[in-house]
């Protein structure tokens, strides 16, 4: 190990910048938020770090001298001046002050490393200057999975700590009892934002009454089909619940990244052919959360857009049971973009209509007159049964025949496939093609742009 992480507590201490441009700054905002008092030293010295320096903190518009580092805690060199840096360095080193020369390894006796910050939890990453990316990469993958909110996590542990620790003078009880903590509904309860909640249930564990848990379930949308194109927090969810039940509309590569040992079922809806009716799924829901299981119902897309994600939670809600919703990037985001047709644009379409193409009682009575009105864009969700009749009933309240529409086919996945065409040939070219489900249309002039903007390359494309 070329460098010990060691963390410097700042606050209200003395650091010496020397340089007074867009390097600095970027070292002064990282000291200034930790609450260090800076003292600038620079010719000239950009607005935006004069507001940093503020009331408490000194800018000294000159040339750096020796005496500045009278009194200073650490000290960075950020000019672009290299033998000026090295002085600086040499300058701290035989004072014995930590100083951080910017993107010279070699002068510095401290290094900055790349920052994840949950305060008060902080994660710091380095690869000791030899290749500052990749540092930068981790960092990025290290973002990605500690939720946002565990800083919140952190700020109500330490509002219990002391009453935990003498609860479990114990240090392997303590342990065990802050990994439930911080691990279980409590902490998802933070996540999600419910911070009296948490409080009040964490508040019941110390108290020794938590009562029998009640599982949870959490609805979250799995978006179109790339697996990259989930949220953090379904993916975290995903991997944490007990029992998973999925749809037909949610990709096998999505379904792998659940946790392995959960429990998977299939509850898959086919348009007319239901594998399991509505009701018994809202039930089994219901059923596992009671059991005490955390139950992810992963729909595709987005739960609350022809989801039926607000039917399923009535149910739970009715019964008392907790959950929350994930939102998912929904099939027409996701498909207008990776097919290159952008849903609204200044000069085709000011407004976009989400469309169901199947009613509940399996009718397609739909508002065709104001469907039909130009300057907006239709996309039909679960429209290629009645794909025939949609295009017939809009040419006939008024939209023109050769209205640029598009059909996509298992959009953002590999299989992906993207024909266009007009109002009047559009269910030609499902047939021509065998295009089958899921499919999403798309009516308005913005198509014509893909002609322009397609990028995403699917198994074929017209
Ligand atoms: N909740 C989902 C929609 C469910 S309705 C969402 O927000 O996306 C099912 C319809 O969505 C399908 O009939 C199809 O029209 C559309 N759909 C879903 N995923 C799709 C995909 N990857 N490609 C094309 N259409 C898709």
């Amino acid at each position: 190990m070329d460098f010990l992480p060691l963390f410097h507590k700042l606050q209200d201490r003395r650091v010496l910048v020397v340089g007074g441009g867009e390097v600095a700054l970027r070292k002064a905002r990282l000291l200034a938020d930790a609450g260090a008092v800076l003292r600038v030293v620079a010719p000239v010295v950009r607005d935006e770090l004069i507001v940093l320096i503020g009331e408490k903190g000194e800018q000294l518009l000159r040339g750096y001298q020796l005496s500045d580092l009278d009194g200073v805690a650490l000290i960075i060199a950020a000019t672009d001046d290299e033998a000026l840096n090295a002085q600086v360095s040499a300058d701290a080193q035989a004072r014995g002050i930590p100083v951080n020369v910017v993107d010279a390894p070699a002068l510095c006796s401290v290094i900055f490393p790349a920052i994840v910050d949950r305060s008060p939890l902080v994660v710091a990453v380095t690869s000791g200057g030899d290749a500052p990316v990749l540092a930068r990469l981790v960092r990025a993958k290290i973002e990605s999975w500690i939720p946002a909110s565990y800083g919140q996590l952190a700020g109500l542990a330490k509002k219990f700590r002391a009453r935990v620790r003498t609860l479990f003078p114990d240090v392997q009880q303590r342990r065990v009892f802050w990994e439930d903590v911080f691990q279980g509904p409590i902490a998802e309860g933070v996540f999600a934002g419910k911070l009296n909640e948490a409080e009040q249930q964490l508040e019941a564990k110390i108290a020794g009454a938590a009562p029998q848990a009640l599982g949870e379930v959490y609805l979250v949308g799995a978006g179109p089909g790339d697996p990259d194109l989930l949220t953090f927090r379904a993916l975290r969810l995903m991997q944490q619940a007990d029992v998973v039940l999925y749809d037909r509309l949610v990709a096998p590569p999505i379904i792998e990244l659940c946790r392995r040992d959960a429990e998977r079922v299939y509850v898959g809806k086919q348009r007319a052919a239901h594998t399991l009716p509505q009701d018994q799924i809202n039930h089994l829901l219901v059923k596992y959360a009671k059991e005490g299981k955390r139950v992810l119902r992963l729909k595709g897309g987005d739960p609350f857009i022809f989801g039926r994600g607000g039917e399923e939670i009535e149910e739970l809600a009715a019964h008392g049971i907790p959950f929350q919703v994930v939102p998912g990037i929904t099939a027409a985001s996701g498909c207008a973009a990776y097919a290159g047709i952008p849903l609204t644009h200044r000069d085709h379409a000011q407004s976009v209509r989400f469309v169901t193409g199947h009613l509940k009682d399996g009718s397609c009575d739909l508002p065709w007159g104001e469907l039909s009105a130009s300057g907006q864009t239709l996309v039909f969700y679960m429209g290629l049964t009645g794909l025939s009749f949609i295009c017939e009933q809009l040419i006939r309240h008024g939209r023109a025949a050769a209205t640029p529409a598009a059909l996509v086919q298992q959009g953002t996945t590999q299989n992906q496939r993207v024909f266009t065409g007009t109002l009047e040939n559009l269910p030609q070219l499902v047939a021509e093609h065998e295009v089958h489900a899921p499919t999403l249309v798309i009516v308005g002039e913005v198509v014509k742009l893909r002609e322009k903007l397609a990028w995403f390359e699917g198994a074929q494309q017209s």
